[in-house]
């Protein structure tokens, strides 16, 4: 993570780009949700494994930065990398490659769209930078949803530290951590009783 914060520093974007550093920690915490509500038999570990690494994945595309690619340029952060058919191909890739996941390919297919989907999703919740262009190809709108309430911060560890940093936490602990919470453990509650 140093070199894409170095990578952002040097793009003069650090402060509305967007991606922050909670939310590099909070981006996998829906798709650890599921995980644990399922349960391995659904989800083996290899699946799982590939389907936190999905949950990031698409913000690879800062490293755009490092090479002059700008912001709003499809592939620029929150762009290709963050629209619908990107989230189709990596599970049509889940999907040709699901013996090697020892998973079904169904499961593994709409598995990693959900993740792929919800990192999507978390990015057009937060307040700053723009929208993700989910309909790419088709359309390079970047969109957010009408209703924002989980706080962007900066990737630089000084900004994030300055007072702004506990609003931050607190608002990613309640939109995304909370509610992540209570559906493993509503999924793991209801395993345990269809179990007896
Ligand atoms: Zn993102």
């Amino acid at each position: 993570m140093d070199s894409l914060r170095a990578a952002l520093n040097d793009s003069g974007v650090t402060l509305h780009c967007g991606q922050n550093m909670a939310s590099v920690f909070s981006h996998p915490i829906p798709a650890a949700a599921i995980i644990v509500a399922f349960g391995p038999r659904v989800i083996p570990p290899r699946l799982a494994a590939a389907g936190l690494l999905c949950s990031v994945l698409p913000d690879l595309d800062v490293v755009g930065f490092k090479f002059g690619v700008a912001y709003a340029e499809m592939l620029g952060h929150r762009g290709f990398s963050h629209s619908l058919l990107f989230a189709l191909g990596l599970a049509a890739l889940g999907c040709l490659f699901a013996p090697l996941l020892k998973s079904r390919p169904a499961i593994a297919f709409f598995f990693l769209l959900a993740v792929t989907l919800s990192h999507i999703l978390l990015d057009a919740l937060t307040t700053g930078g723009l929208g993700v262009a989910f309909f790419w190809p088709w359309e390079e709108t970047r969109w957010f949803l009408p209703w924002r309430p989980i706080r962007v911060s900066p990737f630089s560890l000084e900004a994030f530290l300055s007072r702004r940093g506990p609003d931050i936490l607190l608002s990613e602990l309640r939109w995304v951590w909370a509610p992540s919470a209570a559906f493993a453990v509503a999924g793991l509650t209801l395993r345990r009783i269809i179990a007896r």
